[in-house]
């Protein structure tokens, strides 16, 4: 079925007759059972409820959405993107593990990778972003797990997931894939061969900047696992915020295909611009992988980056006189937002680990929102005029 169609009905598969059309938010933490047999079907059966941090019927609503909207067979919600991508590393990983992760993840996922799990004795071998699309099977020999990003987080660069997951497979490793840039939307994992697909629900999928939310998106024995290890971890979904969510996802393709039009309106209106040096935009031609971007996802999606004359100084002057993009970190609202990502996301990377994912001084980063895109490309031009 289509996804418009999917996410017009609410995600639901099943006869709504007689049911409340959206998720009711279910605020309860506990549920009362009628007597020790239904404590019993509950754990022998996994009939009923027990305890929200365990599962919750309105987050439960947003996890079937969610595994259709992924081709999936189950998801699972958390609190935040972090909380997702966390506890599925750690039901996955342990001490003594190896794992294969990209160069130029998220800030937050990299530092997760380079401190807590390090700590913890997982070993670490790190991808160049020049080697992902042809991993070699014996750089990623031994690993329990290869992590990527696509698109990658501010470059735009794309990684093959259809070949990495198949070399990760033949290696035994499991390919989780953060798809936070893309959404379902405009690529499915699954589908191309990795095994799990996890997001920051925070961004696209909520598409209003009012919940922080993550998910991992697989098989039913992967997320059960995870699943299991979000009972101890504690990192769960808060009801309401999974209410905002089921909200957001019902108009996920329109948003998309708005975010993406204007952001190639404005991509084009830089590329002509003297002052632009250099658009990251994976609908250009002559991007390093327009041509994977072509054949891996059905569009280019909603952010653009790129780079300025005159280095730091007149990327910090672009974006201060910038007035309709709203100075801010995330991405995926209708707001466009705007940020330096060697000063805001990428500021507690190591210099050297930044330069080697391409994140320079001079790169501004936009999230083109809902706005005319004629309106964002008349800010800009004033902007650059500074
Ligand atoms: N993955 C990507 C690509 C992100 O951009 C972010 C946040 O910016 C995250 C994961 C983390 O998500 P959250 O902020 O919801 O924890």
């Amino acid at each position: 079925m289509d996804l418009r169609t999917i996410c017009a009905q609410g995600g639901r598969a099943h006869d709504v007759s007689g049911e409340p059309l959206t998720p009711p938010i279910v605020a309860a933490s506990t549920f009362a059972f009628r007597d020790q047999r239904a404590v019993e079907e509950y754990y022998e059966e996994g009939r009923g409820w027990l305890y929200s941090r365990y599962e919750n019927p309105t987050v439960r609503e947003v996890e079937t959405f969610l595994a259709r909207l992924e081709g999936g067979e189950a998801a699972a919600l958390f609190g935040s993107g972090m909380a997702a991508i966390s506890t599925t590393l750690l039901a996955l990983l342990s001490s003594g593990g190896r794992v294969a992760a990209q160069v130029g993840l998220y800030g937050g996922t990299a530092g997760l990778l380079r401190d807590t799990l390090s700590r913890l004795g997982v070993e670490l071998v790190w991808l160049d972003p020049g080697e992902i699309a042809g991993v070699r099977p014996e750089r990623i020999a031994g690993c329990r797990l290869l992590y990527l990003e696509s698109p990658v987080n501010p470059t735009l660069r794309i990684v093959d997931l259809r070949a990495a997951s198949r070399v990760a497979r033949e290696a035994g490793a499991i390919t989780v894939v953060d798809s936070t840039f893309a959404t379902p939307v405009f690529q499915r994992p699954l589908e191309l061969g990795c095994d799990l697909v996890v997001h920051s629900a925070t961004k696209y999928l909520g598409g209003h900047c009012d919940l922080t939310a993550g998910a991992v998106i697989g098989s039913r024995d992967l997320v059960e696992r995870i699943a299991r290890q979000r009972r101890a971890l504690g990192g769960v979904a808060d009801p309401f915020a999974a209410f905002l969510l089921h909200r957001g996802l019902k108009t996920l393709p329109v948003r998309m295909e708005a975010h993406a039009r204007g952001a190639a309106v404005v991509a084009r209106a830089l590329g002509e611009h003297p002052r632009v040096t250099r658009v990251h935009w994976p609908g250009f031609p002559d991007h390093p992988d327009h041509e994977l971007a072509s054949r891996q996802m059905s569009g280019y999606g909603g952010m653009v980056s790129f780079e300025v004359e005159g280095g730091a100084s007149a990327a910090e002057c672009v974006h201060d006189r910038l007035r309709l993009f709203v100075k801010a970190a995330s991405l995926g609202g209708t707001e466009s937002l705007v940020s330096l990502p060697a000063r805001m996301s990428h500021r507690h990377m190591p210099r050297e680990e930044r330069e080697r994912a391409g994140v320079t001084d001079s790169l501004v980063r936009l999230s083109v929102g809902l706005e005319a895109p004629e309106d964002l490309v008349t800010d800009l031009e004033r902007a650059l005029r500074g």
